[in-house]
């Protein structure tokens, strides 16, 4: 590691050796965080997990589904903010005594592509509410987007999918709920999305990944992506770098 850039402020007072052993000091700390972010599970993850299979570039869905390791986009430390809330939310719920009804973290099989089951746990079930919910940690813009406008397709696609996982688990399953928290703001500004539990969005979204896992296997991934346009997502790991591969240069 060692690559992120650390800038210390050097009080006057300090001595050339202090400011010497303060850098060395940062850059420890600074190695200790990105280990542990470089080598959290979600970053070695490779199969595809629900919360992946409704994503909206069906170009990256395919790569995701051939196991393809998404290009390496720096320390993800947002997510890892995102995480540590969830543990948090992980212990609270789950000291919560039993007749409230809530189940944790619990692992669901929500379906197969091909052979392969997909599994997935979820943040939290209502057996009272017979509600599936999801939470999810978001920046100030991306939490007045999903208030003015509800969360994406990809999330959706997760919610419905993990009601499917509850139902394969013999629960009833009536509504599946989002609760956007803010990463970075007051509690109060949290928003609740919630819609009817359809089986249907699960299964569309199931049957088109097959769908692709299929033509992946029949004609290869370079065949199975020239099938779809690129996205306009710039954000895409993948998109923008293929757009410009494949922009003829005079
Ligand atoms: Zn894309």
């Amino acid at each position: 590691m060692g690559s992120t850039p650390i800038t210390l402020a050097k009080p006057d007072s300090a001595t050339q050796q202090q400011a010497f052993q303060a850098d060395l000091t940062a850059a420890g700390i600074m190695g200790v965080i990105e280990d542990n972010i470089l080598n959290h599970p979600r970053s070695k993850q490779v199969r595809i997990g629900p919360s992946e299979i409704g994503m909206d570039c069906t170009r990256r869905l395919i790569r995701k589904l051939n196991g393809q390791p998404e290009p390496e986009r720096g320390i993800a430390w947002k997510p890892t903010v995102g995480t540590a809330c969830h543990s948090q939310m992980e212990e609270w719920f789950g000291h919560q005594p039993e007749t409230a009804g809530y189940l944790v973290e619990k692992r669901v099989t929500v379906g197969a592509i091909g052979e392969t089951p997909i599994t997935g746990s979820t943040d939290l079930f209502s057996i009272t509410d017979k509600t599936v919910i999801d939470w999810k940690f978001v920046g100030p813009s991306m939490l007045k987007k999903y208030k003015a406008s509800g969360p994406s397709n990809q999330y959706r696609v997760q919610a419905h999918l993990y009601g499917t996982g509850w139902v394969n688990a013999g629960y009833a399953v009536e509504q599946v709920m989002i609760v956007f928290l803010p990463r970075d703001g007051e509690i109060t500004d949290s928003y609740f999305w919630w819609e009817p539990y359809d089986r249907a969005v699960a299964e569309e979204a199931m049957n088109k990944a097959n769908q692709l896992h299929t033509l992946i296997k029949t004609i290869g991934v370079e065949a199975t992506l020239a099938m779809f346009p690129l996205c306009n997502n710039r954000f895409c790991p993948w998109c923008p770098a293929d757009r410009q591969a494949s922009t003829p240069m005079f």
